[in-house]
């Protein structure tokens, strides 16, 4: 299911082509025990800036995907202002992130799947949307979904899985 706000555009291959390499970024998240959370800055047709989350490995609850993402692409356009550019994102930005985005003046995001617990421009709040802000962002939704969730859903289950074995080791020291 894809959503569409603002102006009707279409989800290209020109997309689905970006937001595998979002993808890439979430496993490479994954392997590295982070949450599998990947994005990339698209400007002129390439990546200018990409990233995953490394929030457990730099100790940064500040250091989502896209915040990376964003920081490599002002770098490299030597501009706060991310004008004309899009951010791919396997997982809906959090409210930091989306604050980031608009802050940088990002015309367009697209992402995977919904966060319902942190999502700041769909689930929790529509950052991005309100027209009390000087920026708005258009926001397409539901590109490879399945392969974002599944990614998170396989994440997660390790994680507990992995809590419960050390619950079971303490008890079993105990
Ligand atoms: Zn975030």
């Amino acid at each position: 299911m894809v959503k569409v706000f603002k102006e009707q555009k279409i989800l290209t291959n020109e997309d689905e082509r970006w937001m595998r390499e979002a993808l890439r970024e979430a496993k490479a998240g994954y392997r590295e025990g982070e949450t599998p959370v990947g994005a990339v800055v698209i400007h002129e047709g390439r990546i200018i800036g990409r990233g995953h989350n490394q929030t457990e490995r730099l100790q940064d609850a500040t250091a989502h995907a896209e915040m990376i993402a964003i920081t490599a692409a002002q770098a490299a356009l030597k501009s706060w202002r991310l004008l004309g550019c899009t951010l791919y994102v396997t997982v809906e930005p959090c409210f930091m992130c989306a604050g980031a985005a608009l802050l940088s003046r990002i015309p367009r995001i697209v992402y995977g799947t919904r966060d319902p617990k942190f999502g700041g421009v769909s689930s929790l709040y529509r950052i991005g949307q309100d027209p009390r802000l000087n920026h708005t962002f258009e926001i397409t939704e539901g590109l490879l979904t399945e392969e974002a969730a599944a990614l998170m859903r396989s994440f997660f289950k390790k994680r507990r899985q992995d809590s419960l074995k050390g619950n079971l080791k303490k008890q079993e020291e105990n």
